[in-house]
């Protein structure tokens, strides 16, 4: 279950949700995403240069496990390098399916407050709804750049 602490960060991220409205530009990708188990929707935007990401935002509406994470998201992969972003992705599904981090030099930040949700287990997809969001936007974009 979400203690106290980690349930108060949850609902904070909610209500004041990181990043949250619309990125425009030429080189900003979007993505629709549904998470069918507890009917969140989410897009996300992403803008990417080189290997790094620029910027990212997105809007959605659904559960506050699903919002806070696609918030506390943002903030972990804001002006980070791919390497990273994906590293950092790893750890949070290692989390969230496990209830541990693999390797504790990766910093989760304000995502350790959803570790909770490992035993939630219906609500998973929640709580990963804007990792996989995020997976299928960067699988977008490099389809395009190649
Ligand atoms: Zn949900």
């Amino acid at each position: 279950m979400l203690n106290d602490l980690y349930r108060t960060l949850v609902i904070e991220h909610d209500k004041h949700r990181r990043n949250y409205g619309e990125l425009e530009g030429e080189r900003v990708h979007k993505v629709h995403y549904k998470n069918p188990t507890c009917g969140d929707v989410m897009t996300l935007y992403l803008k990417l240069d080189e290997e790094k990401v620029c910027d990212v935002s997105f809007v959605g509406n659904g559960c506050s496990i699903s919002m806070a994470s696609a918030s506390i998201m943002t903030v972990l992969i804001k002006k980070q390098s791919l390497d990273i972003v994906l590293a950092t992705k790893e750890e949070f599904v290692q989390l969230i399916r496990t209830g541990k981090q693999r390797n504790e030099h990766i910093d989760l930040g304000d995502a350790l407050a959803l570790q909770g949700v490992h035993q939630l287990k219906a609500r998973h997809n929640c709580a990963l709804m804007a990792w996989q969001a995020l997976d299928k936007l960067l699988d977008q974009c490099h389809s395009i750049i190649k």
